[in-house]
């Protein structure tokens, strides 16, 4: 492969190795002389896959042996955003709004009862994350997005309620320690952290199903799901297994703790050329900067044609803003190196003497 510097905000950038072993699986998977392509998800051997995936997304996470179970469906993190109200919701619950993805899934819940916005930061177009958020009346549940992808803002405490904490963390899962143990559903689009897109992983303490009386179509209840251990239909075989590789590979780095480290050098290396270039500013308010999607824009449009070329000239792929913000956003997903974000450094210096 070429070697490009890669900053996709998702489907993200994935190890080199674990490339190389989902290929070799695809032409003979772990010497069965079949294609993981065509193996039955209920064989034995993608039983041993998807089981093994189910409990190193929890071990990872520090959330062995305290009443979670992790599944991993279809539908990506937008059909979790029906799934959970569909579950849990009984006549209320609290939401709070920090960009397109959170009313993306308050848009949904509101299909099935009653939303309380508990907090917002639509006032100041979602550049920053509420604060001190201890929400007292009484809810169902309350959701929160870990992480603004679009907006490069990221919660560094978790908020509180009364009520059982649902999380969207697409973006950010395995990538720093948090009180994960705090969070009682958390769910992600799997093409960020985890591996490549066409599945989800939900792990769900299985003590806040069973409250509510609606009739749940059985795709959209997570207590079929995991009576089927997470194989009510056909699995997509492919991506659970190239995310169990991702898993292996980051058990293998030192797991959430030693990623973190790394990724906590790319941000700061990456933030810092920003702050201290006086032609580029971040997005975000500085105190709630995301680790993961870095947005930054130019002072003056002409500068962006000149970022541009010199982005092509160093190899440099996939730094567009969401159409929605503009300007640039490099996403520093655990698979990209301190390497790449040193190239990308070294461009927005060399902006210096061309503008
Ligand atoms: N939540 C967040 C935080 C996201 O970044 C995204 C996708 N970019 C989604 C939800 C939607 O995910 P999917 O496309 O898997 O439905």
């Amino acid at each position: 492969m070429k070697n490009i510097h890669n900053f996709c905000a998702g489907p993200c950038l994935l190890p080199q190795s674990v490339y190389e072993q989902a290929s070799q699986a695809i032409l003979d998977f772990e010497q069965t002389g079949m294609s993981i392509l065509s193996i039955s998800h209920r064989s034995k051997e993608f039983i041993a896959v998807l089981e093994e995936a189910r409990s190193l997304s929890l071990e990872l996470l520090g959330l062995q042996h305290k009443g979670y179970v992790a599944l991993f469906l279809q539908g990506g993190a937008s059909m979790e955003f029906l799934r959970i109200p569909y579950n849990l919701m009984q006549q209320k619950a609290g939401y709070i709004n920090t960009g397109t993805w959170s009313a993306k899934a308050i848009e949904q819940a509101q299909l099935m009862g009653e939303v309380s916005i508990v907090a917002s930061s639509e006032d100041r177009a979602y550049t920053y994350i509420p604060k001190e958020i201890h929400v007292k009346e009484p809810l169902d549940y309350m959701h929160f997005t870990s992480n603004n992808t679009i907006y490069g803002t990221q919660f560094n405490s978790i908020p509180k309620a009364n009520a059982p904490l649902v999380c969207d963390m697409s973006s950010d899962i395995y990538s720093r320690e948090f009180a994960y143990d705090q969070i009682d559903l958390i769910y992600a689009g799997a093409q960020k952290n985890i591996g490549p897109a066409g599945v989800s992983l939900i792990l769900i303490k299985e003590e806040i199903l069973g409250n509510t009386q609606r009739v749940i179509p059985h795709m959209m209840d997570y207590q079929e799901h995991i009576n089927k251990d997470s194989l009510y239909h056909t699995a997509n075989v492919f991506a659970v297994y190239t995310c169990l590789l991702n898993l292996r590979w980051l058990k293998q780095q030192g797991g959430v703790a030693a990623i973190e480290r790394v990724n906590n050098q790319k941000a700061a290396l990456l933030y810092q050329t920003i702050d201290q270039l006086d032609f580029v500013q971040g997005v975000a308010a500085v105190e709630d900067r995301s680790k993961m999607n870095v947005t930054f824009r130019f002072t003056e449009e002409r500068m962006n044609g000149v970022f541009d070329q010199l982005c092509t000239e160093a190899h440099i792929a996939n730094v567009q803003g969401h159409r929605s913000v503009g300007g640039y956003r490099a996403s520093l997903y655990n698979a990209v190196t301190l390497d790449s974000v040193a190239v990308l450094v070294n461009v927005l210096e060399q902006m210096k003497t061309v503008i």
